[in-house]
């Protein structure tokens, strides 16, 4: 798994600036690279503790990455206070086999970033490599 540089920059900047709520958006790529992101707004009901991409958002970036020959490759979210392993909650709500979860976690410095595939009902953590 390969990740633009530049998509790993704009999703901790993302995570920053939406502090001291969960920011959360989308990764867009085809095989085993992503190459772009999508900032989405946090549409849950308690942000500081919660994400939900917002669904015509998630609607939108598919049909949009398919017009050119990109995918939905999978989704990223902030823990403004914590590190990045997902939460029971993030396994729960996770919905997607085979996408993967992307999670920055803001409480170490520099901010922690870690990938998960979501397989079998489980996310399995899944090394990547920044493209510059
Ligand atoms: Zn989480």
């Amino acid at each position: 798994l390969t990740i633009y540089k530049g998509v790993l920059d704009r999703v901790v900047a993302h995570a920053r600036a939406a502090l001291p709520d969960e920011c959360c958006g989308i990764l867009v790529g085809g095989g085993d690279r992503v190459v772009e992101v999508v900032s989405t707004e946090n549409v849950a009901a308690d942000p500081r503790r919660h994400f939900l991409i917002d669904p015509k958002a998630h609607i939108d970036t598919r049909r949009h990455a398919r017009g050119r020959g990109l995918q939905v490759v999978g989704f990223y979210h902030s823990h403004p206070r914590s590190d990045a392993r997902p939460s029971a909650i993030d396994l729960a709500e996770a919905s997607y086999p085979g996408l993967l979860y992307l999670i920055v976690g803001l409480a170490p410095e520099p901010p922690e970033i870690r990938v998960y595939r979501l397989e079998a009902g489980n996310f399995r953590e899944t090394a990547f490599v920044p493209l510059t």
